[in-house]
């Protein structure tokens, strides 16, 4: 092959890019990262305000389950001890999420998880035995009208802009159900948030590795293309494709930051507003994941939004007619021994942070085995 400037172009510098390229060094390649955004991150990006770091593109608190991923990440930083709790306000009552015994204490008034379980069996009804074919059947069947009605409805069709019924049953079961009185939201037996903040895990993946921001691939392709032998695409995979088979749906958010005088707003990380009616999905106080003594606050509410050019296309919707489209565009991408392409948009799939690192390890491991 024709000796380039760079192994390796990587378009976006998300995490996915940034394990990528920290690999790519270690096997003695080089790469380049280009992000259109004017800084290095993509989604984990953190702003510091006041002294405290504020997920600029949404909370996020690294869980896993993978003694090796838990242990990569801990060698570019120091994890804390957070535990991600949320609360749920629902019509001025607030209860604990995920769902346990917490939560039917608060709903039912039981106090065994025999009493909370045979609660659960009523009221799954008909639902107990059902093949869930989506959201709504899937909710009900997990845990029941009530919970569905008070926690789930609302909160769900507001967050993705459609009936419960018009999506897919996977996204529900991300939420544990326990019958243990135990608020971690995550089963994983890792987790926490760097400390120090999320740009700081960034800075130490991309030491020694050449970055451009402000700069978009499709600006100048050609010459992108020209310079390296392969390039990690790790933006919409439709539009790299110029949509041809198509445009994938998202989801997108709107981010209100709000400066407050006050030590404590919510005495919480994060609290979801359950209600259809009130606008905003959850407001974060971002100085609770790392535990901030500062003298005021900042608080982000966080509004679903419909997704159009412009916007950030934060969620890929996995429902059938998009999963179709996609399976077009994978094979087209199966094709090409240039490109590769990798993450949340370049997979268009709903992957966690954990997930983003497994598969860019991955990534790397199968291009070293490659000549
Ligand atoms: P991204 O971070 O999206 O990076 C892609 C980058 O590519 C961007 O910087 C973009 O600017 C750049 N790019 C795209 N197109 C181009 C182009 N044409 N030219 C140049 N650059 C381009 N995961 C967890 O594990 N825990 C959580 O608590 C959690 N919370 C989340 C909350 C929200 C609101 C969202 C949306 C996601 C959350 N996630 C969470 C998931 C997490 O954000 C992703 O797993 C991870 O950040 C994806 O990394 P990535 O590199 O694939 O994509
Ligand atoms: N969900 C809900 N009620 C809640 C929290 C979540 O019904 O109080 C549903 C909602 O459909 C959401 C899904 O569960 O999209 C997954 O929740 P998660 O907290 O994992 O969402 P993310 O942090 O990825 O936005």
């Amino acid at each position: 092959m024709e000796r380039k400037k760079y192994d390796y172009l990587i378009v976006g510098s998300g995490l996915f890019g940034c394990v990528f390229a920290q690999q790519t060094k270690l096997l003695n390649r080089t790469c380049l990262i280009i992000d259109k955004r004017p800084h290095l991150g993509g989604n984990i990006y953190c702003k510091e305000m006041d002294g405290i770091n504020v997920h600029l593109y949404g909370a996020h608190i690294f869980h896993t389950d993978k003694k090796e991923i838990w242990d990569y990440v801990n060698q570019f930083v120091t994890f804390n001890n957070y535990i991600n709790s949320p609360l749920a306000y629902y019509k001025g009552k607030i209860y604990n999420l995920p769902f346990n015994m917490n939560t039917f204490h608060a709903l039912w008034g039981v106090n065994t998880p025999q009493e909370a379980k045979a609660k659960i069996e009523e009221q799954r009804g008909e639902f107990a035995n059902i093949d869930p074919v989506n959201l709504e059947e899937q909710a009900l069947k997990l845990c029941g009208r009530d919970i569905y009605e008070i926690l789930i409805k609302g909160y769900t069709e507001k967050q993705w802009g459609r009936d419960a019924k018009d999506l897919p049953p996977f996204i529900i079961r991300r939420i544990p159900m326990r019958f243990t009185y135990n608020n971690n939201y995550f089963d994983d037996p890792f987790q926490g948030i760097p400390i120090g903040g999320y740009n700081k895990l960034i800075d130490n993946l991309l030491d020694g590795i050449e970055t451009i921001t402000e700069t978009n691939y499709f600006d100048n392709k050609e010459y992108f293309d020209s310079i390296c032998n392969k390039v990690l695409f790790t933006g919409r995979i439709d539009e790299f494709f110029n949509y041809k088979f198509g445009e994938l749906e998202y989801r997108s958010l709107r981010f209100e930051h709000q400066h407050l005088d006050m030590q404590d707003y919510q005495g919480n990380a994060v609290v979801n507003y359950n209600e259809k009616e009130v606008p905003y999905t959850r407001i974060i106080e971002h100085k609770h994941f790392e535990f901030g003594s500062q003298p005021s606050t900042i608080i982000t509410k966080e509004y679903p939004d419909s997704f159009s050019e412009g916007k950030e296309p934060y969620y890929p919707i996995n429902d059938s007619r998009n999963k179709t489209i996609l399976e077009k565009y994978k094979k087209e991408a199966e094709q090409s021994q240039k490109y590769i392409f990798g993450g949340r948009l370049g997979q268009y799939a709903y992957y966690d942070m954990d997930d983003i690192v497994y598969q860019a390890l991955q990534l790397a491991k199968k291009e070293s085995e490659e000549k």
